[in-house]
Parts: structure tokens; sequence; C-alpha cells
């Protein structure tokens, strides 16, 4: 990463650790700026009269605000980096460090993708209205994700971003119109702070007069979730590299693949690990419990198991058949080869027990 085009914004941090005269302050980052958390430790020391707490523990987005724990070591400011604020309350006053990426790529590279897809958008529009029919057609439709989208309304290009280069979102939409795009920044709902913003856990911007996308960012964590959660093409410019690419429907499918594998392996099984996270902006106590609940109506047992990080060797002893994970969304898709047992998503466990059908192709599991 370079980190001479980055900025970390800790001058309003000082700021407002002097205006209330903070004495300890934890400061959190995500886990690629741990390197770097030292010297930041080191900066806001040096500026203030604080002492920092570094939140050591693993860190990977909003959801997981330092919370009480930190309140009784005495913490009286968190200062979250590199995150947005969610709606959630984690009980301790949290102030929120931007970081912002300077990187300026060339739009040329992905002006073909964009055509392309356009294309695809374009004549799933004029055939959106062929939802299908039978059960085996829906079955059909779940494993294509390239037939699942909800009817189109619309075949703009929606324009997206991981959260240091949203800056960048109003002169693209002026760059890609003037290629000859019509460009929407989607608007989402309360979890989401900016517009364009995506979260691995929530697309609730998306809207049917979407047809395909653009996402400003690196790494495939966004666009895999965005293209699960709409089914829409989605191209990829990266900020870092200036490279272009796109998310293939082939990935999609594979992942759809294995949901399906683990749908069909779960039929059988009758006993279940619920998880719920304890991070504040994953915990589901409700859905959680509603999983339960469902599980008993079908004749199996579910055990709701409370927990703070979720891994293979925290949960694979327990003597369940499958677990089901209402915790980060994205343990179950991205991780779910890692553990011995079945683990799937509210939605999929739903699916097996015959509670939801098919016939809209796969829900993502989305946190709103
Ligand atoms: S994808 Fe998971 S880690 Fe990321 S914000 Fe959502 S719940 Fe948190």
């Amino acid at each position: 990463m370079d980190l001479d085009r980055h900025d970390f914004e800790l001058d309003d941090l000082v700021a407002k650790i002097k205006e209330n005269d903070h004495r300890l302050v934890a400061l959190q980052v995500p886990e690629g700026l741990k390197m770097q958390a030292l010297e930041m430790m080191d900066s806001i020391e040096t500026d203030s009269a604080a002492k920092v707490v570094l939140a050591a523990d693993p860190c990977y987005g909003a959801c997981d605000l330092v919370h009480d724990k930190m309140k009784l070591m005495g913490v009286e400011l968190v200062a979250h980096m590199g995150h947005s604020q969610m709606n959630i309350d984690s009980g301790m006053p949290t102030h929120f460090i931007p970081v912002t990426y300077d990187g300026d790529p060339e739009l040329s590279p992905v002006l073909p993708l964009l055509t392309q897809h356009r294309a695809i958008a374009e004549s799933r529009l004029a055939s959106s209205s062929d939802l299908p029919e039978s059960e085996e057609q829906a079955k059909e439709k779940f494993l294509d994700a390239v037939g699942r989208v909800a009817p189109l309304e619309g075949a703009k290009l929606g324009l997206v971003g991981s959260i240091q280069h949203l800056h960048l979102l109003p002169d693209y939409v002026k760059r890609l119109e003037k290629a000859g795009f019509d460009v929407e920044i989607p608007i989402g709902g309360e979890r989401l702070t900016f517009p364009g913003q995506v979260l691995g856990c929530n697309y609730s911007g998306d809207d049917p007069s979407i047809g395909h996308y653009l996402f400003l960012g690196s790494g495939d964590f966004h666009p895999i979730g965005l293209v699960l959660h709409t089914g829409k093409p989605l191209a990829m410019l990266d900020p870092y590299t200036g490279e272009a690419t796109e998310m293939s429907f082939e990935r999609i499918e594979r992942i759809l693949r294995q949901r399906f594998g683990y749908i069909m392996q779960i039929a059988d099984c009758k006993t279940f690990g619920i998880l719920i996270g304890e991070k504040p902006g994953q915990m589901r106590r409700n859905l959680a419990l509603r999983m339960k609940r469902m599980l008993e109506s079908h004749g199996k047992k579910g055990y709701l198991l409370a927990m703070d990080h979720v891994g293979p060797d925290l949960i694979d002893f327990y003597p369940v058949d499958a677990f089901v994970n209402t915790a980060c969304p994205r343990i179950a898709i991205d991780d779910a080869v890692k553990y011995a047992k079945p683990l799937v998503t509210p939605y999929e466990l739903e699916v097996s027990l015959g509670e939801k059908k098919w016939e809209h192709g796969y829900q993502f599991d989305e946190i709103p």
C-alpha cells in the first residue's frame, strides 16, 4: 500500500481530544493499516495529552466497533479508522477517521467492459418480465446468476466504490457521461453513510433502473457481494494499479453451485449450531431466535452460540450436524470451505426447509 498517497486525517481527532481533554483514547484500525498503527499512536500522543491504547483484535468493518470492554479499561473515546458510521450504537463515544487515497485512474481501460455490460443490461431490460414458472425452471435460475436478476426498469450504469475512493465519484460521473453513459450513484440505506458506498454485507443502493455497475476499488470482496446480490454485470477499476477487470459470471455461478451443494447437504441434518455475532453491527439476535423456532417447527434442534469472532477452531468441535450463521454474512459465503461442517446463511436454511422458494434466484444475506 502506498501510504504517502493516503490521507489519514488525524487533525480532527487531535482537536477533539484536546477540546474534551480526553486522557485515554482507543485507536482501532483496519487490518491493512496495523503496521502503521504505532506511528499513528506516537503522532496522537505527541500532539495531545492523551495516552493511546491500540484495540489490537482483528477489525474488518464499522460493525466491529470497540465497545464496553474498553469502557471498563477507562477509555473515554474510540478513534475508528478507515470505515464510516453505521446505524449502530456501540455505547462508546466514537470518532471516525476518514482515509482517502489520491489515485485517479484513467477511464479508458474500463470503457470496453462497460460497453459490453450495457448491451447485456439493455437486452435484459427488453426481456425482464420473463420470470421462471415451474420449480425446475426456478432451480435453473437459482444456479444462473445471469438470469436471476429481478425485472429491470432501466440499463443505467451504477457507480460505486470502496470508502477511500468515494471522493472520486462526482468527477467520474462527468467523465462517464462524456463517454456516453447514463450514470447513477446509488444511495443506500441507514447502514451506509455516503452515496455510492457499498459494504460486504449491504448493497441497499441497488435499484431496478441500474442495469450494470462500475466499482472503483481493489480486491473482489465487494464485487462478489454486489453481483451475488444483484446478478448484474460489474466492471472494476483499481485506483492503485489503474487496471480494469470484471467480475465474471462463471465465478459467481461457482459460488452459487457451492451454496446449492450446502443447501442440499443440510436437508437431512437434525442439529444445528446457530451463530450469533457479538460485534455491535453483526448482532442479529431476533434472526437467530427465528431460525431456532423455525428449526423446532420442523422437528430439528438449534443451539444458540454467541461469539465475537467466528472461526473453524471455535465451532468445528461442537456435536451438531451443521451451522447457521447470523453474524457477518460473508463468513458463510467466503470461508465455508475452511469449516468441517456445512455453514449456511439463514436464507439457505429457509430454502432447505422449504420455507423459501427458488423463484427469484439466490437471495444474498444482507444486513440492513
Ligand atoms: S461485511 Fe461483515 S465485516 Fe464487513 S461490514 Fe458487513 S458485517 Fe462487518
